[in-house]
């Protein structure tokens, strides 16, 4: 059973903050549980249905995650039979300057980009967002890796303050109202008992400490708009779809929080000669009829370049043939694909008269009954030709012309 968050507070799927806010403050007001004493039972489902929608939709970072991912994202911890299978995760977890990152599946991807569930808080150190980068490489770099120069869009932390947004030298005082922990309580009297909220401190903006003089190069956002230069190394026998994770190169963390990850999503491109499947390469040659009757060697394309293929006499058309190795290699692995190369025979077009002799003649000998072309009708000029050859054939037997 899905959910729909947008759907159980009643906003648009682009509601802004503030109209999220709203429509949760009617409807709780609404469903209240004492205000609804002939059910309170159904109120207090929907009250806490709400509260949940709430809770996802007013996070920026969750209501992301919950438009990507639905709301299965925040039942029962994460959803481990998610359709998040696309093949591409693990193995890369030795691969030269990647992290280690041997994903399982849905449940990591979600605590990776989360941080873990529930050790999320408010004025604790929180890890960096995880970013996504897309690259789409040839279907050669693809079989063999490539290391190649990305530049990331990022924030990262200002050098000059090192974070603190606060220029350096200048006067930093503790938060008076949240004695520098960055964090307020508040006390909630609610239908299900007194309940202790933490939040952010919205005196210091969850930092604990108060700026007098912004940094002059972040303007005290304490991070930076950066591209950053990355150099990837794709591992040799990458499959369209495959993911990376380059740890640490997400964005900064807050209040000393580490880097989140960064994803590179790969594409590989159509290649017009070679079909990927699986780790076998498959292409198709075409060889003339005499070719596939008589045998012959041909020199095919592969990903290493030219082979020679022997085609054996009487070769049909459709035939494949493997060559070992020259597929595409396996994951960290010394191993390879193979190569498929489909035989494609074809017929002789514009056969002139001789060529078409000695075809009739092989079909012959072939024992084949002559069931080609049909005689040929005389067309119009042919006709017309036909008459003035007769009359002028008779008038020369009248003259006496003929013998
Ligand atoms: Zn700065
Ligand atoms: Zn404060």
């Amino acid at each position: 059973m899905s959910k729909d968050y947008y759907e159980i507070l009643g906003v648009s799927k682009d509601a802004s903050d503030d109209e999220i806010k709203k429509a949760f403050r009617k409807l709780a007001i609404k469903y209240h549980p004492d205000k609804n004493r002939d059910d309170p039972k159904a109120a207090e489902g929907k009250f806490k249905e709400i509260n949940e929608a709430y809770s996802v939709l007013s996070d920026k970072q969750k209501r992301a995650q919950y438009d990507q991912f639905g709301p299965e994202a925040f039942q029962n911890g994460a959803a481990g039979s998610g359709g998040f299978g696309q093949g591409g995760f693990g193995g890369f977890g030795q691969g030269g300057g990647f992290g280690q990152g041997d994903f399982g599946g849905f449940g990591d991807i979600f605590d990776t980009f989360f941080g873990g569930q529930g050790s999320r808080q408010t004025n604790g150190p929180e890890r960096g967002a995880d970013l996504r980068f897309d690259v789409d490489i040839s279907f050669e770099n693809a079989a063999f890796g490539v290391e190649m120069e990305i530049q990331v869009p990022k924030n990262e932390t200002c050098d000059h303050c090192h974070g603190s947004g606060a220029e350096p030298g200048s006067k930093v005082d503790t938060c008076p109202i949240c004695h520098g922990t960055g964090q307020q309580r508040v006390v909630q009297n609610t239908p299900f008992g007194q309940m202790v909220n933490v939040r952010t401190c919205s005196h210091c903006g969850g930092t604990g400490k108060i700026v007098h003089e912004k940094c002059k190069k972040c303007h005290g956002e304490g991070t930076l708009k950066i591209r950053k230069k990355l150099k990837i190394k794709i591992p040799a026998g990458v499959d369209d779809g495959a993911r990376l994770r380059v740890a640490g190169e997400g964005e900064p963390g807050v209040r000393g929080g580490g880097h989140g990850d960064l994803y590179v999503y790969i594409y590989v491109r159509k290649n017009s000669h070679f079909e990927r499947r699986g780790n076998d390469v498959l292409s198709e040659e075409t060889i003339t009829f005499a070719q596939a009757a008589l045998g012959t060697t041909i020199r095919v394309d592969t990903l290493d370049g030219k082979v020679e293929l022997k085609i054996p006499a009487g070769t049909q058309t459709g035939t494949s043939f493997r060559i070992k190795n020259r597929g595409v290699p396996y994951l960290q692995s010394e191993k390879r694909g193979d190569h498929y190369v489909r035989i494609q025979v074809s017929t002789p077009k514009h056969l002139n008269d001789k060529q078409r002799q000695i075809l009739k003649e092989f079909a012959a000998s072939c024992g084949e009954k002559w069931v080609g072309e049909p005689e040929k009708k005389d067309g119009f000029w042919d006709k017309i030709k036909k008459m003035i050859r007769t009359w002028f054939d008779r008038k020369c037997m009248i003259w006496g012309f003929n013998e």
